[in-house]
């Protein structure tokens, strides 16, 4: 009787979707069918982390937790205060019936940019523009990816919305900096980030399953599907006029490429295509990226996505929740009012406008990744890697990113007299500018702040102390950010470097229909290039106009938004290193021009797309 009774405890126990020597399928289908309804629909909501609590995430069996960008509480917080916040979380929970653990998500676009002190590399712009025309340089995304992982895992986050494959085809829009490219296949090409946050996919896996290497990476999502950089007039979360071959060709390519690499998680678009709002689009998201792409992983909204479905948002949120999990939307960015949502779910559920199997799949996603990643068997996060965030390697790695994606637009009258590289030696020179000695400028929206923001946010090297690094030490560097005709008059200098560009933004506060460099941006280089020898380096997300001042111009950088690493740009203006970048997106004359893409018939931009000059390194240096 002992034996026997002994025997049915330790069968008791045993519960195969705890068991990680069991097949993946075998899990999901043991936790699947010990589930309620209400547990499902928990497993599908996503809330923000300021309405997430202890109490919500066991009553509602919340699925997973997010820091939006507009609220992410202590940016300030050390690294190991993140991975206590997230694991309080974690145990909550755990502590359920099930013990389902839940996935924490974060934005981190360009490096765990959320967080004080992280490595902040150059955004996907200028990422774009670390190639030649066409063979590009997949190696140094993907070590991004791999360090990105590193630092995100170092707070005890799991789960990035990154990375950002969108296909910007008109500069208007806010978000092109997020974009690698206006050329698809450059996109493409980019998504060995992919692999850099994940890990690389074993060679004998089938398309579309979800995947994660182990503990020091992060699952990845590929955004916005579809067409999120095709609206008209670049404005933002609008409508995509295209036709399904245009739709299929621009911008899906780097979707295929994203689920061969095993992409976990892919991010609806808040755009329409020809007037049909993505998350509501059931034959794209179910029909080809399901079905006819195979991805396995799951499909997350975005944040309060599904409630756009309507016009104004939320008008009808029963008809929202139906439209976007009947389209096949698995897991919902709520974020706040997630009551609503559960209760509405669940309706829908017994009222047989959503049949279970819509349910079943959802979960199913969910779990898969969940079990792939190994979240059961190590849910909560320590303190061993904290050691990575921001540390001097991946700062160097950031460093040799923003030099290689430098864009040389104009070096010198011609190219037997060349302004670039500038010599170290000189008896004084001037550095002007509003972006010259600014690390929020630098690294643009989407760092410490949802919109980004002006002045010493974190920790980096402005441009001005690059140059100060670099120079020799008997050159004198003065630094004024907006000299006047007077002052440049009355002083003696060898040459000027001038930093200008656009302020920081994120999302539809980017989108401008003029793209003029803001004041006093133009007026600081008519003064200084009239008077003095000068290299103008930009700080843009975008190209932006310029044309009426190139002339006067004796060098042109296109830096993009390099990150907290300016020493990369004094890398090259010092020939330390040499010039390389081909630019990602074509630079226009005059926005009427807009939209203007590589293969147009009427192609005529003032530097097209791919341009890019180059220069040695200086041996000597
Ligand atoms: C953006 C997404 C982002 C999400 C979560 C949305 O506003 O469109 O790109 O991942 O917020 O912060």
């Amino acid at each position: 009787l002992a034996l026997c009774c002994w025997t049915a405890i330790a069968n008791a126990e045993y519960t195969i979707y705890k068991d990680p020597k069991r097949p993946v399928n075998d899990r999901i289908k043991d936790l699947l069918g010990k589930m309620t309804l209400e547990e499902k629909v928990g497993q599908m909501t996503q809330i923000e982390r300021s309405v997430a609590s202890t109490d919500a995430m066991t009553k509602y069996y919340i699925g997973s937790v997010l820091s939006g960008g507009g609220s992410v509480p202590a940016t300030q917080a050390s690294p190991e205060a993140w991975v206590d916040m997230v694991n309080s979380f974690q145990k909550a929970s755990l502590s359920t019936r099930l013990g389902i653990p839940m996935i924490y998500g974060i934005d981190a676009v360009h490096g765990h940019n959320n967080v004080y002190k992280a490595t902040i590399f150059p955004h996907n712009v200028g990422l774009g523009a670390t190639r030649q025309v066409t063979t590009q340089d997949p190696v140094l995304v993907k070590k991004i990816g791999a360090a990105t992982a590193l630092e995100v895992r170092a707070t005890g986050i799991p789960y990035i919305f990154a990375p950002c494959i969108a296909v910007c085809r008109d500069p208007r829009w806010g978000r092109c900096y997020e974009s690698y490219s206006e050329d698809p296949s450059v996109v493409r090409s980019m998504t060995e980030m992919i692999p850099g946050l994940q890990g690389d996919i074993p060679a004998n896996s089938s398309k579309g399953i979800p995947y994660l290497a182990g503990q020091d990476k992060v699952i990845a999502c590929a955004k916005h599907y579809v067409g999120d950089g095709g609206t008209t007039e670049g404005i933002n979360e609008n409508n995509t006029v295209a036709t399904r071959h245009g739709l299929l060709s621009i911008h899906m390519p780097a979707y295929n490429n994203a689920i061969i690499k095993g992409v976990s998680t892919v991010m609806i678009s808040y755009s329409s295509w020809n007037g049909v709002k993505m998350h509501a689009n059931r034959d794209l998201v179910t029909g080809f990226l399901k079905n006819t792409q195979r991805f396995r992983g799951f499909v997350i909204s975005d944040w309060q996505g599904i409630d756009r479905i309507t016009s104004p948002p939320h008008a009808n949120y029963t008809f929202s929740i139906l439209a976007g999990v009947t389209a096949g939307i698995d897991m919902i960015m709520v974020p706040y009012n997630y009551t609503e949502f559960i209760d509405g779910l669940i309706s829908l559920v017994k009222s047989n406008h959503i049949p279970i199997s819509r349910i079943d799949d959802a979960v199913k996603r969910i779990l898969r990744v969940k079990f792939t990643m190994g979240l059961f068997e190590h849910p909560l996060a320590d303190y061993s890697k904290t050691k990575y965030l921001g540390s001097q390697e991946h700062r160097e790695l950031a460093r040799e990113a923003v030099r290689k994606s430098l864009v040389l637009l104009k070096n010198g009258a011609s190219a037997d007299a060349p302004v670039l590289p500038l010599p170290k030696k000189a008896k004084k020179i001037l550095v002007a500018g509003t972006h010259a000695d600014n690390i929020g400028y630098q690294c643009g929206g989407w760092t410490i702040q949802w919109q980004g923001q002006s002045g010493n946010i974190t920790s980096g090297t402005t441009i001005l102390n690059a140059i100060k690094n670099t120079v020799d030490p008997k050159t004198e560097v003065d630094f004024v950010e907006n000299p006047d005709l007077g002052y440049l008059k009355s002083h003696k200098f060898d040459y000027a470097i001038v930093v200008v560009g656009e302020p920081p933004y994120a999302e539809t506060f980017g989108d401008n229909l003029n793209l003029t460099l803001p004041d006093p941006g133009t007026s600081i280089i008519t003064n200084v290039c009239g008077s003095l020898k000068c290299v103008v380096v930009l700080i843009t997300g975008r190209p932006v106009v310029i044309q009426p001042y190139v002339v006067q111009i004796d060098a042109l950088v296109a830096a993009w938004l390099p990150g907290t690493e300016g020493q990369g740009v004094a890398d090259a203006l010092f020939g330390d290193y040499g010039f390389s970048g081909k630019l990602p997106h074509t630079w226009f004359k005059t926005v009427d021009q807009l939209p203007m893409n590589v293969g147009d018939r009427h192609y005529d931009p003032l530097f097209p797309f791919g341009y890019g000059l180059t220069t040695e390194a200086v041996k000597a240096n």
